[in-house]
């Protein structure tokens, strides 16, 4: 199958409103009165972001949830996303199958459609960049910046997990359950983003981002945006059962450099209580430090970077 096939047959089904049946130049983005419109791009890469042998329906899932994370993060609901790929001369129709009912299935939860992309063939790893596009009422973004000295810090979910699944993908020895094990490879390959937060999120939030490149990096990126120090209480931060049977007395530390999370950390007035979980303080000054029982602890790295 070529190219034009491989589209015809896998994303003109998944192609919506201003997609054009994916047979023009371009796309047509519509847009919403009384919205601000909200970009973004992640890529993910065989090899760094996922295995080859993971399926392609999971795949599929990651690339799109990266980037719903991100909008999420700011206070906006998805709506359309364009599709890049770099497919190894070796995918099939049935990985390709796969991959497009992982979208499929994402497109349906998340309410949004395909507008668009580019196909290419590669030798290298196989590659996915995704562009998401959602609406925030003017005005309304919350940003990395507008954290207050007083405010308290929030976390969506739990963290850390991903990083445990991936750890067991590189057979860090473990005695967890099979249910434990799976439940940690699963947010691995699978990120749940609170989507549907967003709208909860902008109404309270004074400043917040998406904790992808690991929970104390990511709230380094809003005190530094914000000119603000964050305290963060390691007794608070929420880890799961499964993944303190993984690491144990470490699993704070590993948590909060993991990375991979696509959950949500937030400031916001004292005393919210709601989906997600009270885990420091804003204060005058700048970075990050971490306490566990009144105590500071050195945070051996600042989280994932790709070089
Ligand atoms: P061009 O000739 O401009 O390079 P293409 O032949 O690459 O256009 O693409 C033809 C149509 O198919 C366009 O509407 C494009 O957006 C769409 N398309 C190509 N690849 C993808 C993809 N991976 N996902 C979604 N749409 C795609
Ligand atoms: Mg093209």
């Amino acid at each position: 199958m070529d190219e034009f096939g491989v589209i015809a047959k896998y994303f003109v089904p998944l192609a919506g409103e201003g997609a054009f049946g994916l047979t023009d130049d371009v796309a047509l983005l519509p847009q919403r009165p009384g919205h601000d419109l909200l970009v973004t791009t992640d890529a993910i890469t065989e090899g760094v972001d996922f295995f080859g042998f993971d399926p392609s329906s999971t795949i599929a899932r990651k690339a799109l949830r990266v980037n719903l994370s991100d909008l999420a993060a700011k206070g906006a609901v998805p709506a359309y996303y364009l599709l890049n790929l770099s497919l190894p001369h070796t995918v099939t129709p049935d990985w390709l199958a796969g991959f497009a009912e992982g979208l499929a299935s994402d497109q349906d939860q998340y309410s949004l459609s395909l507008l668009g992309g580019d196909t290419g063939a590669t030798d290298g790893p196989l590659s996915i960049a995704v562009t998401a596009f959602g609406f925030v009422p003017t005005g309304k973004m919350v940003k990395r910046g507008g954290a207050r000295v007083g405010d308290d810090v929030y976390v969506t979910g739990s963290i850390g997990e991903s990083g445990g699944g991936l750890a067991i993908f590189r057979r860090e020895t473990h005695t967890l359950p099979d249910a434990d094990r799976d439940s940690l490879i699963a947010r691995y390959r699978t990120p749940e983003p609170p989507v549907t937060f967003a709208s909860g999120l902008r109404d309270v939030a004074h400043a917040s981002v998406d904790v992808s490149d690991g929970l104390v990096a990511d709230l380094g990126h809003i005190a530094s945006a914000s000119g603000v120090r964050i305290v963060v209480k390691g007794e608070a931060v929420p880890l799961s059962a499964p993944l303190r049977a993984l690491w144990g007395d470490n699993t704070l530390l590993r948590a909060v450099t993991a990375g991979d999370d696509y959950q949500i950390a937030f400031t916001g007035p004292p005393g919210l209580s709601g989906l997600f979980t009270r885990i420091g303080h804003v204060e005058a000054g700048e970075g990050v430090s971490l306490t566990l029982n009144g105590s500071d602890i050195a945070v051996p790295k600042t989280g994932y970077r790709h070089f």
